[in-house]
């Protein structure tokens, strides 16, 4: 029986996994430079959790959502996101005392789109949320975190930071009506897909990618003319800070977010290097979906990250160090074997053991595996209590014991 991996998945390992873990690492290290707590949330939750505060007309509740009846006939789905979940996890747990309250994860995600480079079905992201302020700095913050650890992980790629304001929810709600009016006027010039939309979702037809849509989007009313004067003079603010910190910006009138729960600030760091699945980090303010999902009525700002997309930018890390080999000659030098082997290891040396006993076969996996040294325990070298080390680069072969075998090898 040969089992396929499920369509949208992938395995991780040699270059990738390197990659991966080196993603993880610097966003750990930068979150706690930034003062942000580590939240692990389960895969699965109640599908409610996910329904309501992401919109029933976004695409992830109408297509994506990887949902099913538990034994119980609960409801459970897996996780198409990580703020929700975290906002529930600080409920559940009392972690909204304190104010602010930061936190990050990272994590698999499920949403079942059409796969393609750059999207998967189960994909992993990071998240970074602030709980509880409204102060213009923890929008800054945020979006700072973002821009540091994309900075550490990809020194030298163009990645253009796109920005805009949504305005309060009030605000968002008028310009959606008077969006779908618009658009109903001008059906005619408008593609089935977004057609579709123009009562349900209006915003996600300004970000579709069809040329037909073009012509009408770059026509139809734009949300900054709605928005108020204070909410502006904040988005000046904003963007003024921004560039204090050096960080360039693409202001982007049409970027609105997929996601029902956004307002005021949102953007994506983008590239055009990994084609049509280009932003690498979205994010925004989410004020009122912590009470939508039962806590306080306290603001929030946040952004996720995908692992994979960002991958898709690194260059292979450098291999670490080497590994030490063992060719042991014979079954029965086992106890000779394990002195060398207990004080490499307690040397912090990276030891491989094939079990091969047969010289020419360690010495072959050890140059495929291309090992630094090769340590040879034979009858002879059994017999005088030493061991033969081979330096694999150089060919240099030297008989030591466990008095200066670890010197020689550092
Ligand atoms: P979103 O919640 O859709 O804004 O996603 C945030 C980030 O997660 C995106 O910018 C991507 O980097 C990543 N992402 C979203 N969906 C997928 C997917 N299906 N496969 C891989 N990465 C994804």
């Amino acid at each position: 029986m040969k089992i396929k991996p499920i369509r949208g998945t992938h395995d991780l390992f040699g270059d990738e996994i390197k990659k991966f873990n080196k993603v993880v690492f610097e966003v750990k290290a930068n979150a706690r430079k930034f003062g942000f707590n580590e939240l692990i949330t389960p895969i699965f939750e109640s599908s409610e959790l996910f329904k309501k505060p992401l919109g029933e007309h976004s695409d992830v509740v109408l297509k994506e959502m990887y949902t099913f009846r538990d034994r119980n006939e609960d409801e459970i789905t897996l996780r198409p996101e990580y703020t929700t979940p975290m906002i529930r996890a600080a409920i559940s747990n009392g972690l909204l005392n304190n104010l602010p309250a930061k936190f990050f994860g990272t994590g698999q995600m499920f949403r079942r789109e059409r796969p393609q480079k750059g999207r998967y079905r189960q994909f992993n992201q990071i998240n970074f949320e602030n709980f509880g302020s409204d102060d213009f700095f923890a929008d800054i913050e945020i979006i700072n975190v973002a821009n540091t650890i994309l900075n550490k992980i990809l020194p030298n790629k163009k990645i253009t930071l796109h920005l805009n304001t949504l305005g309060s929810r009030e605000n968002l709600k008028n310009y959606k009506n008077i969006l779908s009016k618009f658009f109903n006027d001008n059906k005619n010039f408008l593609s089935s897909e977004s057609i579709d939309k123009i009562n349900s979702n209006p915003l996600r037809i300004l970000d579709s990618k069809n040329i037909e849509d073009k012509n009408i989007i770059e026509k139809s009313p734009k949300l900054i003319e709605l928005i108020s004067k204070s909410d502006l003079k904040l988005y000046e603010e904003i963007k003024n800070s921004l560039i204090d910190l050096n960080i360039s910006i693409y202001e982007d009138l049409n970027l609105v977010r997929g996601l029902d729960y956004y307002c005021h600030t949102v953007f994506e760091f983008k590239t055009d290097e990994i084609g049509s699945q280009d932003t690498l980090i979205g994010g925004g303010r989410y004020n009122g979906l912590i009470k939508t999902i039962g806590g306080k009525d306290i603001p929030g700002v946040g952004w996720a990250g995908g692992i994979e997309r960002i991958m898709l930018l690194m260059k292979n890390i450098k291999p670490e160090e080497k590994d030490i080999h063992l060719a042991i000659q014979e079954p029965t030098l086992k106890k000779h074997a394990l002195k060398i082997y207990d004080i490499l290891i307690k040397n912090n040396f990276n030891v491989y053991w094939n079990y091969k006993y047969n010289l020419k076969k360690s010495l072959s996996i050890a140059s495929e595996k291309n090992a630094e040294y090769i340590v040879i325990i034979g009858e002879k070298e059994n017999m005088n209590n030493n061991f033969s080390v081979k330096n694999l680069s150089t060919g240099e072969q030297k008989i030591l014991d466990l008095n200066n075998i670890i010197d020689y090898l550092k």
